[in-house]
């Protein structure tokens, strides 16, 4: 398996450090709002990653934490604490916040059908990790004390830019989007790992440490709570594009200081989700959420399907008439495959089966390419062989893409419809079959399937729920 590396920034085959176990991390959500669907879509695309290594033989232990406390407004040191400012917005505490939306991501995961990661921690509960971790730092001359603040000292690194594909004087942490410099810093890059004196000093949530009364940064709760639940060597990093720097590269600081050897060996980002005005976000524009688009019909694994119709590392541009798009090619490809299980169903030819698996397989072992993955879905269904071979091969990608497709096809709309009357096999395909040829405004096929039925002993009506076959 071939996947894109951020870290070496080429196409790299993917060796464990330990043969046929993956340690994996992922940065969690930020719990302050809901998760936009641009959020989700990096989720998405990591538990394909996660499910494509568990297909091929991997055994993964996968953990998430969760951003309860640290993350700032600006991914620098400035501005409000995000979970501040989503109890203020609310009149709730941060700890009521943190939970509400915690619950509210994993409900959207549900929905998308995300596994939920081997194990997710927030970061509040492990306080002392932290303080652990800084404190060695501080021992070893990584970081140092002023103002109040411990910070990291990015000058005591052979190498701190590593995501360099931009220009250093862009990425200078406090220098980005007009930040004022914070003054206690030795040096532009440097980043605090435990802060007592911020900005605003309504801070709720607070503990105790070596330094005086305070809370930690945002990066260093991901080095901690990734070391702390997989070692010292991780496998894979994941994220979204915008965690790359400061984040990541700050994480990759903290860790190899703390530990004194490469700590990860890949990095896995997702490129964005976004609108037609540009970056997608929580506080301007439509809020995109996965609730929203229920409520305005969609079914959620229609946006999964979107997600995957295109490669992780291109950037996706949301529109209502792209997702309008994928949801007819979804239920297409529903009825298709409602069609074939309404067929006899002959024998799994297995043959025919390793040789269309290979296609898939060939396409996901090729950086996760899902887009071709969908194609290699498509070829089987278009392919020469018994419906047992073709649902067989479907269930098996279907464990990697987890789009329910077996299950949705059997609760389609036509089999509900048609379940009262119990039809026999042959009627539901060739209704299947007419339905397709309506929609393809083939009416001569569609008129000589009707004729097909009526003479097998049936009426067809069309109602203004659909179309309703009955015994004569
Ligand atoms: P946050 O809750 O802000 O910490 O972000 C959660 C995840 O979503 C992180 O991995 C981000 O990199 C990712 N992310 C943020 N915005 C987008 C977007 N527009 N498209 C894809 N992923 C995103
Ligand atoms: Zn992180």
């Amino acid at each position: 398996m071939y996947i894109y590396n951020t870290l070496t920034r080429k196409k790299e085959e993917f060796i464990p450090n330990v043969e046929g176990k993956v340690n994996m991390y992922t940065c969690g959500p930020t719990v302050y709002h809901y998760a936009h669907i641009g959020n989700l879509r990096s989720y998405i695309m990591e538990d394909v990653l996660e499910k494509y290594m568990r297909y091929t033989g991997l055994d993964v232990k996968r953990v998430m934490n969760i951003t309860d406390v640290g993350h700032l407004t600006s991914d620098g040191d400035t501005g409000d604490d995000k979970m501040l400012k989503g109890a203020k917005r609310e009149h709730k505490t941060v700890m009521e916040i943190a939970k509400f939306y915690t619950d509210a991501f994993f409900a959207d995961c549900k929905k998308l059908n995300i596994k939920t990661p081997d194990v997710v921690e927030p970061a509040t509960g492990c306080i002392d990790d932290f303080i652990k971790v800084i404190q060695s730092l501080i021992e070893k001359g990584f970081a140092y004390e002023a103002g109040g603040n411990i910070y990291f000292d990015t000058s005591k690194l052979e190498k701190y830019y590593v995501f360099n594909d931009f220009k250093e004087e862009d990425l200078a942490v406090g220098v980005r989007e007009g930040v004022e410099e914070d003054e206690n810093k030795r040096n532009k890059a440097d980043f605090v790992l435990w802060f007592t004196k911020s900005k605003f000093d309504d801070q709720e949530l607070k503990w105790d440490s070596p330094w005086g009364i305070g809370y930690p940064g945002w990066h260093i709760e991901c080095s901690c709570i990734s070391m702390k639940h997989l070692g010292e060597y991780l496998d894979i990093h994941c994220g979204g594009i915008d965690n790359a720097f400061p984040h990541h590269t700050n994480e990759i600081a903290q860790s190899e200081a703390y530990i004194g050897h490469k700590w990860c060996n890949y990095w896995f980002h997702v490129l964005h989700l976004n609108t037609n005005s540009g970056k997608m976000s929580k506080s301007s524009g439509e809020f995109l959420t996965v609730s929203l688009l229920e409520s305005k019909g969609y079914n959620p694994l229609v946006y999964r399907f979107f997600c995957l119709q295109s490669h992780y590392r291109k950037s996706l541009v949301f529109t209502y008439e792209n997702l309008d798009n994928a949801a007819v090619a979804f239920n297409k490809l529903i009825a298709k495959i409602a069609a074939l299980q309404a067929q006899p169903q002959g024998e799994v030819d297995k043959a025919k089966f390793d040789e269309l698996k290979n296609s898939f397989v060939t396409a996901m072992d090729n950086d996760i390419n899902t887009s071709l993955g969908i194609t290699a879905l498509y070829d089987v269904l278009k392919a020469d062989t018994t419906p047992a071979t073709k649902l067989a091969l479907i269930d098996d990608f279907d464990k990697v893409l987890s789009l329910s497709l077996l299950e949705t096809a059997k609760n389609s709309v036509t089999k509900q419809e048609n379940e009262a009357e119990e039809l026999p096999a042959e009627i539901l395909a060739l209704a299947e079959e007419r339905k397709q040829a309506r929609k393809d405004k083939n009416f001569a096929l569609a008129d000589e399937l009707r004729d097909k039925i009526v003479a097998m002993g049936y009426t067809v009506e069309e109602t203004r729920q659909g179309t309703v076959i009955k015994k004569a």
